[in-house]
């Protein structure tokens, strides 16, 4: 058996969640997110389960050539756009839809010579201030585009930067911004990421880009996954590989920054760092053990924590534990640790197997 960290996969929440897409946004196409390897789920895993989504969405060529090479045939888009010119003609040959977001991209775009037009989506920056165009320059790159022979389809997509505050007035007017600027052009239109998917059904448009809500993520702050009847697809889980009594007073991991305040069970498991759990996870963060909640102690070494098993004195070497997923939300351990479920799913390490259940 070996080492008994896993990250079980579970293709029906995957379905489920897109599902949940569809039903929220019935009339828009679905780009599902895959950038990440599939927020750490795995890219083929991930666009083959989802083959029922209609285009693909990632953040490098690299990823768009694994997909197309898993026998992935829907449009697949380049969140990110290109970063060389010299990626233009792979594009073209794998047909991949690069965000254009930059002057230098257009200017790439209206001197290379390609196999085949490109489909592009043109960025507009509405507010999020990272990429796109100014609103106001939109008609001018445009028409540039439109005259470009290495251009085929044009589509317009935007960004927000608060979807996940609800009634916020910044997502309002990056809403309009985009609306006044992009509207009307003859071109399909996209806004909305998990939270516009959840929040903001008039930002729904002709297609949304889900990622963290096809994991079973909660894109909102203040609501639970559960609440919004998304379920998770990875279950982070290990075992107990040691049981020990300590006494009161004794440290407890390195720096000894834990003190057992009376005697004590002490569980270790085949957890850490180096398995993508968070290192600044603190005493007291929650972990199942035979699916009751346990507390974490000491700090998190690379192979191994700690735990608090006071409360469950029966728990033995072998007994499977979970760190998040099934029982216990990637969002309560995230906010523990002070980061977001997205950081916590893409950081699981390439040593935790991955096993679809
Ligand atoms: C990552 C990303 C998304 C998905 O965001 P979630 O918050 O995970 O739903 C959508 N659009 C773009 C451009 C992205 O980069």
């Amino acid at each position: 058996m070996g080492r008994p960290a896993r990250a079980l996969l579970d293709a029906g929440a995957l379905r489920h969640n897109l599902g949940e897409v569809k039903r929220r946004a019935p009339r828009a196409r679905v780009m599902a997110i895959v950038k990440a390897s599939g927020y750490g789920h795995g890219l083929a895993w991930v666009a083959r389960t989802l083959a029922d989504a209609d285009a693909f969405g990632v953040a490098s060529v690299e990823e768009g050539m694994t997909l197309r090479a898993a026998g992935v045939t829907r449009p697949i888009c380049l969140l990110a756009g290109f970063f060389e010119d010299s990626e233009l003609d792979l594009l073209s040959r794998h047909r991949l839809s690069p965000v254009v977001h930059h002057a230098d991209q257009v200017h790439a775009l209206e001197t290379a010579q390609v196999e085949a037009p490109l489909s592009i989506w043109l960025k507009l920056d509405t507010g999020m201030h990272r990429i796109g165009f100014a609103p106001e320059a939109f008609d001018d790159v445009l028409a540039r585009l439109r005259a470009c022979a290495a251009v085929g389809e044009i589509r317009a997509m935007t960004h927000f930067a608060n979807a996940d505050a609800a009634a916020d007035a910044a997502t309002r007017a990056q809403i309009e911004a985009f609306r006044r600027h992009a509207d009307d052009r003859g071109l399909e239109t996209s806004l909305a990421n998990s939270a516009g998917v959840l929040a903001w059904p008039e930002s729904h448009a002709d297609w949304v880009r889900p990622g963290i809500m096809l994991y079973g993520g909660s894109p909102l702050l203040g609501k639970s996954a559960e609440a919004l009847d998304l379920k998770p697809v990875m279950t982070l889980t290990t075992a107990l590989i040691a049981v020990h009594r300590r006494r009161k007073g004794e440290a407890v991991g390195y720096g000894g920054d834990y003190r057992c305040p009376e005697d004590m069970p002490v569980g270790v498991a085949a957890i850490g760092y180096g398995d993508g759990y968070p290192r600044h996870a603190p005493a007291g963060t929650p972990v199942l053990v035979n699916g009751r909640r346990v507390s974490l102690i000491g700090r998190v070494s690379m192979d191994m924590i700690m735990l608090d098993l006071r409360t469950q004195p029966e728990a033995k070497v072998g007994d499977p534990l979970v760190l998040w997923g099934e029982g216990l939300s990637v969002d309560e351990i995230a906010a523990r640790a002070g980061t977001i479920s997205y950081e916590l799913l893409c950081r699981v390490a390439e040593r935790v197997p991955r096993v679809v259940i």
